[in-house]
């Protein structure tokens, strides 16, 4: 019988090996069915870790795509300096060693009177435990001209693989002396150093094919994550290259014309020769559907459970939840679909509950060989969850200190994506 060992489970401190005792669901002798809906990282970590250490359930991942690609190093994609099918990651182990049923289709409806999934292709699918992992939506009427036909003239590139090959093709046919235009969506939204990191990424390249370009980021926000370490590595890396304004300064996004590849403010109108809209955020269009989401647009959880706080028997994981402090990333994506994973065994076979630890790191490139790291620690408290524990880069460290933490960021890529998908 396979088992979580502490280094397996990393997210439970304390684990024990869970047992594969008979399923606590009424079909006798039958396995318990747990049905993952969506599979990028949440999901597909739900799905492994169930299917590898709790014997007495049978697993079913629901996801449209073949490959999936990671949002993360999507950056190094742009810069030139990593392939997409580098980030590009199949189903065939999860399939082949852990024996996860995988569905390619996409779920139309959820039923959970029922306890059923009605899959767009006509099929049903039943289950004992549900789990949901759409990630975001985008809230297309937010912004006046921005709907899902200008995402093909002003990429979002915030969900991996066409829209990110399709800005790279546009920031390749972008003349020299061009303004790349970065529209930085308000808060809570997936991945909250991305917008800078990619501006950082997109300024290397620039620097050396396309030097007399410049990228100006329009942000919905007065003030952004890592800030000091960002604006510290554009004055060292990029010199009068990166322009950033906040919402104070133009009084806030209004508008996009897809026509000019323009973007108004309250103030003034903005041009680019390539403009990147990343529009305001909420969870994916099912868990809005399926009444899991509350007013916020995300969808509450109990933090030891990752269980709907609106719906009982439904599980929900990734960027979809909201939750105190946790950032929308793939790290803690991963960790919570471990919490997730054990509260679910638990409650079909009977094996020891543990109180559940979660973590998040975040690697952010500012250059080819300038990176900083962000680690936090985050615990259960007053149903809801907090950080306990924080370690950040610090503005000024040695060029040495940063090309370590290059080293690190690209060991963790193949370490994590292992973890999920391998
Ligand atoms: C530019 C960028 C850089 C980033 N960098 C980092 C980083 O360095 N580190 C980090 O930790 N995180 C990073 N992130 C964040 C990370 O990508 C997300 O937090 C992570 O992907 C969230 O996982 P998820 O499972 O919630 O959603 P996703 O990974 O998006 O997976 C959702 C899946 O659900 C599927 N789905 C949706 N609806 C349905 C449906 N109805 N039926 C079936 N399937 C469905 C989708 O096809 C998709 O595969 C970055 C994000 C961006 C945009």
């Amino acid at each position: 019988m396979n088992c979580w060992t502490r280094r397996q489970f990393g997210s439970l401190v304390g684990a024990a090996c869970l047992t594969a005792v008979a399923p606590r669901v009424a079909r006798s002798q039958a396995r318990a069915r747990v049905v993952v809906i969506g599979g990028g990282i949440g999901g597909a970590t739900v799905a492994k870790y169930l299917a590898a250490n709790a014997a007495g359930i049978e697993v079913t991942l629901v996801e449209p795509k073949a490959r999936y690609t990671t949002c993360f190093f999507s950056a190094l994609y742009l810069a030139g300096m990593r392939s997409l099918e580098s980030l590009t990651h199949g189903y065939e182990t999860l399939a082949q060693r852990y024996g996860i049923k995988i569905v390619h289709d996409f779920t139309a409806a959820i039923d959970p009177v029922a306890k059923t999934v009605d899959l767009k292709s006509g099929g049903k699918l039943p289950y004992d435990r549900l789990v949901l992992a759409p990630g975001i939506a985008f809230k297309f009427d937010a912004i006046e001209g921005y709907d899902e036909p200008a995402t093909e003239i002003m990429p979002h590139a915030w969900i991996a693989g066409p829209q990110t090959e399709l800005l790279r093709r546009q920031l390749d046919s972008m003349e020299d002396g061009g303004v790349f235009l970065i529209v930085s969506p308000p808060n809570p939204f997936r991945c909250p150093p991305g917008p800078y990191e990619r501006a950082s990424l997109v300024a290397y390249y620039f620097k050396q094919f396309k030097p007399r370009s410049k990228i100006l980021i329009l942000d919905a926000k007065d003030s952004f994550f890592e800030q000091e370490l960002f604006q510290d590595a554009w004055v060292r890396h990029y010199p009068g290259m990166i322009e950033w304004l906040p919402a104070q300064f133009t009084g806030g996004i209004k508008a996009v014309d897809i026509k000019d590849l323009s973007v108004k403010t309250a103030g003034d109108t903005f041009k680019g020769a390539v403009v990147n809209f990343i529009p305001p955020q909420m969870a994916g269009g099912l868990a809005q559907q399926a009444g899991l989401a509350d007013q916020s647009g995300w969808c509450p959880v109990e933090p030891t459970t990752f269980e709907s706080k609106l719906q009982r028997g439904i599980h929900i994981v990734g960027d979809a939840t909201s939750g105190g402090d946790m950032p929308k990333s793939a790290f803690l994506a991963n960790s919570q679909a471990k919490v997730c994973a054990f509260a679910i065994a638990a409650a079909l076979t009977g094996s020891a509950r543990f109180a559940p630890h979660l973590f998040n790191t975040c690697f952010t490139f500012l250059a080819a060989d300038d990176a900083v790291s962000d680690a936090i620690a985050l615990e259960p408290e007053g149903g809801t969850i907090k950080i306990s524990e924080i370690l950040i880069s610090e503005v000024g460290e040695d060029a040495e200190t940063r090309r370590q933490v290059v080293q690190a960021a690209n060991g963790w890529y193949d370490a994590f994506t292992h973890d999920v998908f391998g």
